[in-house]
């Protein structure tokens, strides 16, 4: 990461020709060293050792926004390749996992609708209609990462409108190439349209016809799948923020010894002192709650409440420490000479993506209550 990731991201997200070729020689680096997919075991064609390593070495894939896709590991693919790999057939296996694992292709995850709220997928419109032994989908859907230029999409629809709320919805598999899929356009988010893997994009399915065998996991689990793509990964996410965190902090305190005034270096300025102070206390809080979190998750316990807290709070954590890394910077911190405006770009999105701050506090309050309701209590451990 220090010798060929961070020295070279800029580059990396330019996303020129000579980025791109770039990239590819630092992702044949990474295969040589045997950390390709790291987020997937050997038999799904990654170098995976279990989900407590993945996410230790998250906190250092994390220092660099576009590391991800120089190990392989990168959103919505990864998501999309753990889930083929739990629940797809052998076939399904074949034709996208073995690739997009590879990294022949890419693939995007369309679930989120402009006309409804993402964060009640019940109430999502998209739908699937059985004919024979195909859907017919037809539907409108929005930030559907990385659509631009993906192979295949997996595409959340409605089913059976007559079904409890939880089992309405399922997961298709669509090529990207099937007749009536239509990528509208890549969204512009916060000025930047991006291009290919960095985009958010609006697509439109008009009677899109695919086999019924492109099914994934049974009819009607699709929010269970989801569920499986969501929970652990939010730890993922979490261990990525760190390194950002962790990044930002850096840069924070060496700026402010090294940044000179009348009356001696920033550092010594007892407001500075107060940020690098708490953001210290809130980094380690936020590393101590997802390693917590991670050991109940890798000891079989879903840890609802753990991995919904952390959520919200890193989110948080992480889009104050790069705004004050920003602050401490003056006008440099806005520009491009340090990697500090496109993180705290990035970072917004975290309060949003995978589930609102809002939506993981309901979670982490409505369980405790629960709890105290039933005389059974919370307790700490
Ligand atoms: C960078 C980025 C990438 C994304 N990538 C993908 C992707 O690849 N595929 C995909 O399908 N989607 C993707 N999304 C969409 C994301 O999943 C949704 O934005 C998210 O689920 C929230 O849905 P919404 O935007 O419709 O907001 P809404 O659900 O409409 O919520 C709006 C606001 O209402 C408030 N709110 C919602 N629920 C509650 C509540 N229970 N209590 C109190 N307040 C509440 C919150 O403040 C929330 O921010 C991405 C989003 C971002 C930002």
């Amino acid at each position: 990461m220090a010798e060929r990731v961070l020295p070279n991201e800029r580059s990396i997200e330019r996303q020129d020709a000579a980025g791109e070729q770039l990239l590819a020689e630092l992702q044949d680096e990474v295969r040589a060293a045997g950390l390709w997919a790291p987020h997937v075991p050997p038999e799904a064609g990654g170098t995976g050792t279990g989900f407590l390593d993945y996410a230790y070495l998250n906190e250092h894939i994390g220092r660099s926004m576009w590391a991800q896709r120089v190990f392989g590991c990168q959103a919505p693919d990864a998501g999309n390749s753990e889930i083929l790999h739990l629940f797809g057939t052998d076939e399904q296996k074949e034709r996208w996992l073995r690739p997009l694992v590879s990294g022949e292709i890419r693939s995007f995850f369309s679930m989120t609708e402009p006309e409804v709220p993402g964060s009640d997928p019940t109430t999502l419109r998209t739908r699937a209609v059985r004919d024979g032994d195909e859907w017919v989908i037809d539907g409108h859907k929005w930030f559907s990462s990385g659509a631009e230029g993906a192979a295949f999409g997996i595409v959340m629809a409605v089913t059976d409108p007559e079904a409890g709320p939880y089992a309405r919805a399922t997961q298709i598999i669509v090529p990207a190439d099937t007749p009536g899929v239509e990528i509208v356009k890549p969204i512009m988010v916060m000025g930047h349209e991006g291009k290919g893997w960095s985009t958010h994009c609006e697509v439109r399915y008009t009677g899109v016809r695919v086999p019924v065998a492109n099914t994934l996991g049974a009819e009607g689990a699709g929010f269970l799948i989801a569920q499986k793509r969501l929970g652990p990964g939010r730890i993922h996410h979490v261990m990525r923020w760190l390194g950002q965190m962790q990044r930002a902090f850096e840069l924070m305190c060496e700026y402010a010894l090294g940044r000179e005034t009348s009356m001696g270096p920033l550092a010594d300025k007892q407001t500075i002192q107060n940020w690098i102070a708490d953001s210290y206390a809130e980094i380690q809080a936020c590393r101590f709650m997802t390693l917590d979190a991670a050991h109940k998750i890798d000891g079989g316990d879903e840890a609802r409440v753990e991995v919904s807290a952390i959520k919200f709070f890193a989110a948080k954590v992480l889009v104050d420490v790069i705004d004050r890394a920003v602050q401490v910077h003056g006008a440099r911190g806005l520009t491009d000479e340090t990697p500090l405006a496109s993180m705290l770009m990035q970072a917004r999105g975290a309060r949003i993506y995978d589930g609102p701050d809002e939506v993981h506090r309901q979670v982490v309050a409505r369980r405790i209550l629960k709890a105290f309701a039933s005389g059974e209590g919370w307790h700490f451990q």
